[in-house]
């Protein structure tokens, strides 16, 4: 067994920097993280066995006693370049989303709460298998969440009996959801505009809106679509999986091209009249051509990709991408596996995700492309897994080029100017 000067590993550990995964932070190491009684060779590999890298050009240049160690640890040398850049790249990242409003248009929390009452979920904890917390969106520089209201909804979704009892769910759900952020009203609030947004921001909280996703819920009285206002919701996606009683869905639909129903015609004009955003995520190809028409505000979808880059029925082809541009609304990109690509083998990944952004751009153009992960309702993969990835999009849009407005723009300023939009558009309207 070769053995070690006592004095050699604190010594070595003072040069010793890391390059952590996760969120890229670089760490510098120091003679204080080296457990001192570390007196044996295979002491020392093992420490460095924890080690993700070891920042160095050469294995030449170094001591060869910590050379043997790092080879026989398995870890790998970074050139201090690359490191660095990185480091750089985090930084810039860091600063811009520190500066702007970050926000994610579609995130499933509260059902997850609501389904999972004993599974933990809490705003307040972060846990691995649960994409949001408060914690995960400082971690990841993010300003603003999207909570999106959704259930089940089981059955015939334009059955007057179940409609006639929808409402009553809904605003059960809805006051579960309350009640949970009021827990942690120290760190978080409610916002309905973008100066409340920006507000709680200058607060230092974390600001939360309010989505509705299916109007199934809304049942068959349109006063539920004022109720909705009133409570603060700013958006609400027309359908979920399956046609109901505003319109037909894309997907279990009894027809792709057929768009909204009598009722439904009401519900966007009511909409327009409130001020809220009308979300076409999940809705059929004929509604998002009748409501482009129709609306006399920007649409936006929530949470959807592009057709061109992979056409799924989720996504949206590139002359409703057109007419979406001309309407002055946005398409959020979301991150779901089976959505993305293709390659059925492959999970969805962070460079799907920006393939779908690039498409979209080179199509509708900077103004109509945002962010809408639908974290904790099937979202995620590689390389953006949670809120506290937030930062790995933005260094990867800096990495393909795209400016600090672009990005600005990208991360909720055209979301929140579709919002500004479609509040004063109602405005207008008696
Ligand atoms: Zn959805």
């Amino acid at each position: 067994m070769k053995k070690l000067n006592k004095y050699f590993a604190p010594i070595v550990a003072a040069f010793l920097a890391v390059a952590c995964s996760g969120n890229h932070q670089l760490l510098i190491g120091s003679a204080d993280c080296v457990d001192p009684s570390i007196d044996t060779y295979d002491g020392f590999v093992e420490y460095v066995s924890k080690l993700d890298g070891f920042v160095c050009d050469s294995a030449e240049l170094l001591n060869p006693l910590l050379a043997d160690a790092l080879k026989d640890g398995n870890i790998p040398l970074a050139p201090a370049s690359e490191i660095y850049a990185r480091a750089e790249l985090f930084h810039h990242a860091k600063a811009l989303m520190d500066d702007i409003i970050v926000l994610d248009t579609h995130c499933d929390f509260p059902e997850q709460i609501y389904y999972n009452p004993d599974r933990g979920y809490s705003l307040g904890e972060s846990r691995s298998r649960c994409q949001l917390s408060l914690q995960k969106m400082r971690q990841g520089h993010m300003s603003a969440q999207y909570l999106s209201v959704w259930m089940n909804a089981v059955g015939d979704q334009k059955d007057t009996d179940l409609l006639a009892k929808a409402p009553d769910v809904l605003w059960e759900f809805i006051r579960g959801t309350d009640e949970h952020l009021e827990l942690f009203r120290d760190q978080c609030g409610k916002a309905r505009t973008r100066q409340d947004v920006e507000t709680l921001k200058s607060q230092g909280k974390i600001a939360f809106l309010s989505g509705l996703e299916n109007a199934f819920w809304i049942g068959t009285d349109l006063s539920n679509v004022k109720r909705l206002a009133d409570h603060g919701f700013t958006y609400i996606t027309l359908c979920h999986w399956g046609d109901n009683q505003v319109c037909n869905s894309c997907d279990r639909t009894s027809d792709k091209n057929g768009g909204l129903t009598e009722f439904g015609v009401r519900v966007v004009e009511e909409m327009n009249r409130l001020g809220l955003v009308v979300d076409l995520s999940h809705a059929s190809y004929g509604t998002w051509q009748q409501v482009l028409e129709l609306s006399k505000a920007p649409v936006v979808f929530t949470h959807s990709g592009s057709a061109a880059v992979y056409d799924h029925q989720r996504n949206v082809d590139d002359a409703t991408l057109k007419k979406l541009a001309l309407n002055g609304g946005v398409i959020q990109v979301f991150i779901v596996g089976g959505y993305m690509s293709p390659d059925k083998e492959r999970k969805a990944s962070l460079q799907d995700l920006l393939l779908h952004i690039d498409h979209i751009v080179s199509v509708a153009g900077i103004d109509h492309v945002g962010i809408g992960l639908d974290f904790d309702g099937g979202g995620g993969g590689e390389g953006c897994n949670g809120c506290n990835d937030a930062i790995n999009i933005t260094m990867a849009l800096i990495e393909r080029g795209y400016s600090d407005e672009d990005i600005t723009k990208i991360w909720g300023g055209n979301y929140l100017r579709v919002l500004d939009e479609v509040q004063r558009v109602a405005q207008t309207i008696d």
